[in-house]
Order: structure tokens, then sequence, then C-alpha cells
């Protein structure tokens, strides 16, 4: 067997321990004589494995019991209609900060169904920064204030969240939910698509403040009601069970062998300060990200030579580092140091980078 180093931006690698749990609790889930596959997502066998995948989830982030979890489908994508088909009711209005292209979707998806304003962008600059907020451009009646914390295709990230008063701030935390504590009390809504930090893909998951469910708009369908599913818990219909479990194991190996979020956090500031420090000293690649708006997960690159950085790409996978393509909106190199990429990874990488830059 040889596994690569894979920096894909989503789905994207997965703790080796993980992996080997569940291979070898593939044809028979601990005594059950089946695979989670296959079990009936309403037997006491898998009802235990969403319960721990929800109370690992809530002791891990500190989840505060006036929240709610919800293990729903649809990916990321879906949530751009569902926290505006749910959470504009008052004033038909929400505000958006616009730093790349899931944020702008969600803007989109949002001003289908009420009035969207954008209080900020950084379109200017290939979103390359977070921009400065103003918060006197903040609509106190807005019904919520949407953020992407992580900006995944541009390696940007908030380094402060904006202070939203009493207008619910939320957030897509896709491509850094896991990667270091958050204070979830600032938030109204946050949500991930699972496959980047989480879990395989097909989840996607929802932590939602339960004052804000229950005032859906009439014409929201059964499915993207937040309170079918927390009436439901998440078992309305059939939930992505598998990727479920995955989850649940993923979150049993941070909480375990990696310290929690803390300790995750100084790993992964460890990681992607070597990567950092790299490209800031490098006479080849240089980082795209303004500084104070680095991203600890997705870290983009460039040589600025299209086709050097067409041979780096495939000389760099030959050698083992994969999926270290740019965005096709961007061009140019994206490193994924997600949780699950150990140091070594990312350390091999660099002096892979430092040997082609000396060949060079
Ligand atoms: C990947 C990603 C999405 C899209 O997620 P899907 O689950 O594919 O819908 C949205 N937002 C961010 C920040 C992402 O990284």
């Amino acid at each position: 067997m040889n596994r690569v180093y894979n920096f894909s931006a989503g789905p994207s690698v997965l703790p080796e321990s993980v992996l080997r749990t569940a291979a070898s609790e593939m044809l028979d889930y601990q005594g059950s004589g089946q695979s989670v596959m296959e079990m009936s997502h309403r037997s006491k066998v898998y009802e235990g494995i969403i319960n721990a995948c929800e109370s690992n989830l809530r002791q891990v982030m500190g989840i505060p019991d006036n929240y709610k979890v919800l293990f729903l489908q649809g990916g990321a994508s879906s949530q751009f209609a569902m926290v505006p088909l749910n959470l504009m009711n008052r004033s038909r209005r929400a505000d958006f900060v616009i730093t790349g292209q899931w944020a702008k979707k969600a803007y989109a998806e949002a001003a289908r169904y009420g009035e969207a304003h954008a209080v900020a962008s950084s379109a200017d600059r290939t979103f390359s920064y977070i921009p400065k907020l103003d918060p006197a451009a903040f609509d106190p009646q807005a019904d919520y204030f949407h953020i992407c914390l992580n900006n995944t295709i541009y390696g940007t990230k908030f380094p402060a969240l904006p202070e939203t008063g009493d207008v619910p701030l939320v957030a897509d935390v896709s491509s850094c939910i896991l990667s270091e504590p958050l204070d979830i009390s600032r938030f109204g809504v946050l949500y991930a698509g699972a496959q980047k930090n989480m879990s395989c893909a097909g989840l996607t998951v929802v932590i939602i403040r339960e004052d804000l469910i229950g005032n859906a708009m009439e014409i929201t369908p059964t499915m993207f009601n937040y309170q079918t599913h927390a009436e439901n818990g998440s078992m309305f219909n059939t939930p992505p069970c598998y990727a479920i479990y995955i989850c649940k194991l993923v979150l049993d190996w941070l909480r375990d062998e990696m310290g929690g979020l803390e300790g995750m956090k100084a790993q992964n500031e460890k990681k992607a300060g070597m990567l950092y420090d790299f490209l800031d000293s490098s006479q080849l690649f240089r980082g795209t990200v303004e500084k104070e708006s680095r991203s600890l997960m997705n870290i983009p690159f460039v040589t600025g030579d299209e086709a050097l950085d067409k041979e780096f790409v495939s000389k760099a996978a030959a050698a083992g580092f994969v999926n270290l393509k740019g965005h096709r909106s961007v061009g140019g190199m994206r490193a994924s140091i997600y949780n699950a990429m150990p140091v070594e990874g990312v350390e091999k990488l660099v002096d892979f980078m430092k040997a082609f830059e000396a060949a060079h």
C-alpha cells in the first residue's frame, strides 16, 4: 500500500486511524453482524452512533444547550437557500460580506427570497484579503448577517468576528470547522459541508440557536425547514448514515489523539506556519494572500509563471503530493492542510518545494 499526501480542498484527507477503524468494522460493526451502511437508521445500534456523534461534537466544540445540532444533506450549498427561507422572516433583509465565490453564492441565493445587502467586498483584489468592516454600514434591522469564515478557494480567514449586536451572525464554516476553538455563542447559525474537515461527503452539519427555529417562510419545503429536522432528531427521513459514522470516528480521534480543538489549533498553526514561513522567504514561490487574512487551512501560492506552476503541480504529483493545483478561478497552486494532514506531510512538501526552487 502506498498512501499519498493529499492536499485536496474537498473531499479531503481523513485521519489514517479513522480509515483503519472503519475498515476493521466494515463487515461487522461491533458484533451487529452488519456494516454501518446496511443497518436501519432507526435501529438501536445506529441510534448509538448518531447520539455519540452529536454528543462528541457538543463536547469538542463546546456547543451550548440552547443550540440544536442537525445532521442534514444537500451540502453547504443547500444552506445558501435554507438560511434565508428560515431566517428572513421579519425585515426580510440580510447583510453579507463578499469574500469569495461561496460568500457570493450565499448572497445571490438569499436575494431570491428577500433583500440581500453587500456591506463589503474584496472582489477588487481577487478576494486576496478580508475587507475592513464599517459597523455603520450594518443594517440593525437585518434578519441575519452572513459571512464565510474561511474562504476555501482564496485562502483567507476572518481575523476577528464582526460585531453584529442583536443581529444573528450566520457563518459558513465548511473549511474551518474543528480547526480551532470557536465561541459558538457569538453565532446564530453555523453550517458546514462535512467533506472538508469532518467526514466524507454526504453530510451537512448545522448548529443553530433554538430561537431561530420555527419561523420559516410559508413557501419553505418541509425538508428545508430547520424545525422539521430539529423536532425529529435529524431522523425525519433517512440521514446520511455512513458519513455520520465517519464523523463520529473523526471526533473520537480529535478528542482522544489530538487534544481537542486546543491541540488541533496548535498543530494547525505549526503546519501553516511552516508553509507560510517558507513562502515568505522563497525566491520562487509566494503566497497570494495578505498576511492578516491568511487561512490556517487553505494556502494558495504561485511562482508567477504559469508554465512553471504547471510543471510544479505535475512533478509534485509524481512525487506523491497530490491535488496541489489551484482552483480553476485562481490558477497557481493551493495546499489544503486540513486537520487530518499530518505535520510530516507539510514538512515533506516544504522540502520538495525547496528542492524544486533550487533546481530552477
Ligand atoms: C466546499 C464549500 C462549499 C460547498 O459545499 P458543498 O457541500 O459542496 O455544497 C461552500 N462553502 C465553503 C466555504 C466551502 O468550502
